[in-house]
């Protein structure tokens, strides 16, 4: 039997039968607007040979005003048609179906063209929406009834109405964004009559064969958000209204609360849609932060839902079904929910890949050939980079002889891991550990290659990272000074009350280890949503609650030298949760710092181009957070000698050097050696 019973089981949806239980769900890539169909086409049927049971695309705006931005993709016209039907031929080419998502913004639109139920701006647009008269309202019904049918005729088997996460069905349904006093405001009937008639139109206009989910923010996590018993009544009303399936949505963007950031706990919020179970008739779907079988297994196993959805996993893994279904799922590339090559590059207006697996999005220009001739290559460094650039070259059929100085594999994902929160980097190290063990890779490890160790090779890469920059600051004999590395390490244990010398990725990470309790309530889900104020939704309006952080281990201070708050460059969909967890723990943030002295009972600062408001700040301890310089010692030694080296990672450049670029750029070389 499989290990996974419940997972792999098919869904009779009456005019078909879905092979097992799991969903793609929506995620916007960028690749429409980019216009290369080819390439679209190549994402999702690469996903539909990996065996997934059903995939939504990213949201097609309906009409113009409703586009998440101007220029946003959509199925406004016949040729749009015919781009769209690339994609459905070689999904169905591949065994596999796919569903279109209908994503109206509302108010949530980058554009001053964007509309809404009431001219209420939302915090998180720049642009005040023009309220919608009669006329309007029924425009956007047809737009969208319009949409549906034209999907259908693209060749979809189905469709996703989006009535979540803020978006313009959600804002009719709360009075937050809905002051209307006509038949589409007022009373819960009035308020939900949009999204029911979406529903009821797009039915009439699509048949009864003709897949439609409803996806249905059953925690909206805003003030004045719907309660309970409206989310139950909706949910009828959706089936009633003729949706085949409802998918669960868990937050407005507007909220302030994570929601599928890697400090989640892993299904977080399964209990959501288990609340909704047996409240209607329809299959249910949830989501959020399911990343493994496993966790997939044990929320369908214990009656949360019918089917779940997984979005970003299928980014780092598009065979992640497949996989599970061969007793391969140690195999299965893990989404550490970093958001830091998918949904930070989509709100950039950049592509989106992932972190993982480089090949997202860039299947078609991004491919690891078989070789003809095998050479052997030399790796040094088994960080992110070495280990990317070691697998992509053993999978294409180089010999590869891999040296880590260290006794373990994973490089500065060692300290990663260590830091509450990111307890999934444990998960990235343990897969890079299976695929090296299942590889054909020489691994060395306690080896620290030295010149003549590298010769014979045909090629040799070097990997070596990256070392702590000392920020040479003045300081008294004796007191205590540690490295980032010390910390998260272990090997120094930080006193009562603490100085972080630099604010960047790594300072935020280490004042989060020094005030967070260990383990992080990442691994404590009650614990977690106590710390962020989520609550049943029978019992507060919207499920939210008043946050209860737990005190902190440590009085910490966060200093750097900009004049600008510190977190500006943090990660664009999850710099608000660090810094807002930092907040909650009391930590002191300054810039415009200048260091004048690390002295035995603190860090002695000043401010500003003058130097000016000279104070102590009282600390035990002082970490040093203050960026990293290149290990490229053994490179220049190779240079020195005339050997051909490539270098890759944090020993090629070490400014803004994370695990994205490392494997990134691993895997490119690999792909052309
Ligand atoms: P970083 O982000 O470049 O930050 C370095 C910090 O050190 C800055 O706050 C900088 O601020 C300070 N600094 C630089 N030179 C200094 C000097 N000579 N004296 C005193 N302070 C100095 O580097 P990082 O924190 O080491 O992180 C490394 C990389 O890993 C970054 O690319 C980061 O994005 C990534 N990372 C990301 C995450 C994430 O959550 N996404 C987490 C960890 C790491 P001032 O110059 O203003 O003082
Ligand atoms: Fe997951 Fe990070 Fe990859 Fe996004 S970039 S899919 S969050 S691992």
């Amino acid at each position: 039997m499989s290990d996974y019973p419940h997972l792999l089981s098919p869904l009779d949806l009456g005019h078909v039968t879905l092979p097992n239980r799991v969903l793609m769900g929506s995620m916007h890539t960028n690749l429409e607007e980019v216009g290369d169909w080819n390439r679209v086409a190549e994402f999702y049927a690469e996903r539909a040979r990996g065996g997934v049971g059903l995939m939504v695309t990213g949201g097609m705006a309906p009409n113009r005003e409703g586009g998440v931005f101007p220029g946003a993709a959509g199925l406004f016209s016949d040729r749009d048609i015919e781009n769209h039907r690339t994609v459905t031929a070689r999904v169905h080419e591949a065994g596999g179906r796919i569903a279109m998502q209908i994503l109206h913004a509302g108010r949530y639109a980058y554009s001053p063209d964007c509309v809404a139920p009431s001219a209420i701006k939302s915090p998180i647009s720049p642009f005040p929406p023009r309220e919608l008269d009669e006329e309007g309202i029924e425009k956007q019904i047809a737009d969208i009834v319009t949409a549906a049918a034209r999907a259908r005729e693209a060749g979809y088997d189905g469709v996703e109405v989006m009535g979540s996460e803020g978006y313009f069905l959600n804002q009719f349904l709360v009075a937050h964004t809905n002051k209307r006093t006509d038949r589409w405001g007022g009373s819960y009937e009035n308020r939900m009559r949009l999204p029911v008639e979406v529903v009821r139109r797009v039915r009439a206009a699509v048949g009864q064969d003709f897949i439609l989910i409803y996806r249905l923010s059953m925690i909206d996590l805003v003030p004045e958000g719907s309660t309970w018993d409206e989310v139950v009544m909706l949910a009828r009303a959706v089936e009633a209204a003729g949706a085949s399936i409802i998918n669960t949505g868990i937050g407005w963007h507007e909220a302030r609360i994570p929601t599928i950031a890697t400090s989640v706990p892993r299904a977080a919020f399964a209990w959501v849609t288990k609340k909704m179970m047996g409240e209607v008739g329809i299959p249910l779907i949830t989501s959020n932060r399911i990343n493994s079988p496993e966790v997939a297994e044990e929320v369908l196993a214990g009656g949360g839902a019918d089917m779940v959805s997984m979005a970003r996993p299928f980014l780092a893994d598009p065979h992640f079904v497949r996989k599970a279904a061969t007793g391969r799922a140690a195999e299965i590339a893990p989404c550490i929910a970093c958001n830091q090559a998918c949904l930070d590059h989509t709100f950039s207006g950049k592509l989106t890949s992932c972190l993982v697996n480089p090949r997202a999005c860039h299947e078609t220009e991004l491919v690891l050939e078989p070789v003809e001739a095998a050479k052997r290559v030399a790796v040094v460094g088994a960080g992110p980079a070495g280990l990317a650039a070691a697998l992509a070259l053993d999978e294409r059929g180089h010999a590869v002889t891999l040296f880590e100085r260290s006794g373990e594999i994973g490089g500065q994902l060692n300290l990663a891991r260590r830091v509450p929160g990111k307890e999934e980097f444990h998960g990235l190290v343990e897969w890079f550990r299976t695929r090296v063990g299942l590889s054909g890779i020489d691994l060395r490890l306690n080896s620290l290659a030295r010149p003549e160790d590298l010769r014979g090779y045909d090629e040799v890469i070097i990997a070596t990272g990256v070392r702590p920059r000392d920020p040479g600051i003045e300081t008294t004999a004796g007191a205590q000074v540690a490295s980032y590395a010390d910390i998260l390490t272990g090997s120094v244990v930080a006193g009562e009350r603490v100085a972080v010398i630099g604010a960047g990725g790594i300072g935020f990470d280490v004042a989060e280890f020094l005030v967070e309790p260990h383990p992080s309530p990442t691994v404590r889900p009650a614990d977690w949503r106590h710390e962020w104020g989520v609550a049943d939704p029978a019992e507060r309006v919207g499920g939210l609650g008043r946050p209860a952080p737990e005190p902190a281990a440590r009085q910490v201070v966060l200093l750097q030298r900009k004049p600008e708050r510190p977190g500006r460059h943090l990660g664009k969909t999850t710099g608000w949760i660090h810094r807002a967890t930092l907040q909650a723990k009391g930590v002191e943030m300054l810039g415009g710092v200048n260091y004048e002295r690390i002295e035995m009972t603190g860090l002695r600062v000043s401010f500003g181009p003058e130097r000016e408001n000279g104070r102590l700040i009282p600390a035990e301890t002082i970490v040093l957070c203050a960026g990293q310089e290149s290990e490229r010692g053994l490179a220049d030694l190779l240079i020195a000698e005339g050997r051909k080296v490539h270098v890759i990672g944090g020993a090629d450049v070490a400014a803004e050097l994370d695990a994205k670029r490392a494997i990134d750029q691993g895997t490119r070389l690999a792909a052309i050696l």
